[in-house]
């Protein structure tokens, strides 16, 4: 069933493990991660990025997302990963999303501030949770993980959270987007004393790449969902190269990609604890 990003997050809360959000780009995407979550039985994020509302792919592949999660009896969170503005957001939510992500991570402090409790207000409207962003996670190919500067503060967390009344917040840690050059190494204290600063749901964003142990430890800190987008596009894309090119039908070809997307988000889900606690 369609739940919401603060209904889906009070179970993770609830049982201290974290929620996995996959990043889905079409049906194979997201059969893939539904069967791996029906299979685990645990409760998932579907989400996207806000390119994909930009340039309207996300037309079609909404009411497939919601289909699925309608057809299921786990819960499942359909959400908008970097939403660029308001633009995004009104759209995402005409869309059906039931979690939005604002990122104004790039903005100064106040600026920041400003801009998330203004979706938070709009979001309210329809009763839609949101997700922040404060300290900025880079690149992974810049080497961002290791700028050590835009570390979240936990002081700085606090404020954010009580001024704009963000249901989550995605926090720098150590992590960065894309594929890393060497292993991450996480600042695990940093985690657990934001959240005892803040006293939220934490998100990890770039979970691809990040050693088991250490999302291990990040979870029993507080991070309550944790992205995966990078190595769920290279485990579909790499199948697809891989296959026989023989193959006429497409439904087909389609099946080791869907099994190679399936496998990877079994992983992260056993990694995560999230499965069986339903
Ligand atoms: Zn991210």
């Amino acid at each position: 069933m369609l739940v919401g990003l603060r209904e889906i997050l009070d179970i993770a809360e609830k049982e201290s493990v974290c929620i996995p959000a996959f990043n889905v780009y079409n049906l194979e995407t997201v059969k893939g991660v539904m069967r791996a979550a029906e299979k685990m039985r645990s409760p998932v994020i579907l989400q996207i990025y806000s390119r994909l509302v930009t340039n309207g792919a996300a037309e079609g592949l909404s009411e497939l997302i919601c289909g699925f999660a309608d057809r299921s009896n786990l819960p499942v969170c359909f959400h908008l990963d970097h939403g660029a503005g308001e633009k995004e957001v009104v759209r995402s939510l005409r869309y059906g999303m039931t979690g939005i992500m604002i990122d104004a991570s790039t903005l100064p402090l106040e600026e920041n501030i400003v801009a998330t409790r203004g979706i938070v207000r709009l979001c309210d409207h329809v009763g839609v949770a949101v997700e922040g962003e404060l300290g900025h996670i880079g690149k992974a190919a810049d080497g961002d993980e290791s700028v050590t500067h835009e570390y979240t503060r936990p002081e700085e967390a606090a404020r954010f959270v009580s001024e704009t009344g963000v249901a989550a917040l995605a926090v720098m840690v150590g992590t960065a987007h894309g594929k890393y050059k060497k292993l991450p190494v996480l600042d695990i204290d940093r985690i657990a004393r934001i959240k005892k600063a803040t006293a939220i749901p934490l998100v990890l964003h770039g979970g691809s790449g990040v050693p088991d142990d250490q999302i291990r430890s990040a979870v029993a800190a507080g991070i309550r969902k944790m992205n995966f987008s990078t190595d769920l596009c290279c485990a579909f894309l790499d199948a697809c190269r891989l296959r026989d090119k023989s193959i006429v039908g497409i439904d087909l070809f389609m099946e080791e990609p869907i099994r190679a997307v399936e496998k990877f988000a079994l992983e992260k889900i056993d990694v995560l604890g999230s499965g069986g606690i339903l």
